[in-house]
């Protein structure tokens, strides 16, 4: 064998008219997948499920091999599908009838923020400390935690939110991102700080060193206090 062989890259050992059966081998499996995704009654990819994504996935590699691999036989496929198809709608009425299994198969949705602060203890016990979720609440428009009386992570990753009205907006942990946010470990001078971990809200005085009551994290940001805009 040689490297870098141009002709053996492109075809190896298929003759150039493979090339129309790959044409006609990907018309197949689009029109598998499309009949798949029509007949379970998937909507689009945004409300996706854990179940679904694995189903989905499944699909997908049972797809690519048949479309352009000459050895792999298009009947098989179709099985597949079918079959995948009836798990799908088989789990899917078993999940309508037993909460548990929903549970299991979809995850819970989950508190993450409670009054104006992370839900710390739900979040450690659900093993979510990044908080990427951090952005979905930027794109809510929302500049800091005192602004929200609770939020939602719900299964398909989406974040529900409920504000407080203007007038109870508490101080709280501003959730921009790191750079715009100054950190403190001595404090320059009396305020209301939130822990940059589990964001709760202590009030300081200038020249403290302390770690967090909560969380012992011994890094402060000022609270904000900012009123939503809308
Ligand atoms: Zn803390």
């Amino acid at each position: 064998m040689q490297a870098f062989d141009l002709h053996r890259m492109a075809f190896d050992k298929v003759p150039v008219d493979f090339l129309a059966e790959v044409a006609l081998r990907s018309l197949y499996t689009f029109v598998l997948v499309f009949l798949f995704l029509k007949i379970t009654g998937r909507r689009g990819v945004r409300q996706m499920s854990l179940f679904e994504v694995l189903i989905i996935l499944t699909l997908g590699s049972a797809a690519g091999d048949v479309a352009f691999y000459d050895d792999v036989p298009m009947l098989p496929v179709l099985i597949v599908f079918v079959t995948l198809g009836i798990l799908y709608r088989l789990v899917m009425w078993l999940m309508s009838h037993s909460e548990k299994l929903e549970d299991l198969l979809e995850g819970k949705p989950v508190i993450v923020v409670s009054d104006g602060e992370l839900a710390w203890e739900k979040l450690r016990a659900e093993n979510l400390t990044e908080f990427e979720f951090f952005m979905e609440l930027r794109l809510n428009g929302i500049e800091h935690l005192g602004q929200v009386k609770r939020a939602i992570m719900e299964t398909n990753g989406q974040i529900s939110v409920y504000y407080f009205s203007d007038e109870d907006v508490k101080p709280g942990l501003p959730i921009l991102p790191g750079k715009c946010v100054e950190r403190f470990t001595v404090l320059p001078e009396e305020n209301d700080y939130a822990c940059t971990r589990c964001s709760a809200i202590f009030h300081l005085h200038a020249g403290d060193r302390q770690l967090c009551a909560r969380c012992a994290n011994p890094e402060w940001a000022k609270a904000s206090r900012a009123k939503r805009i809308t």
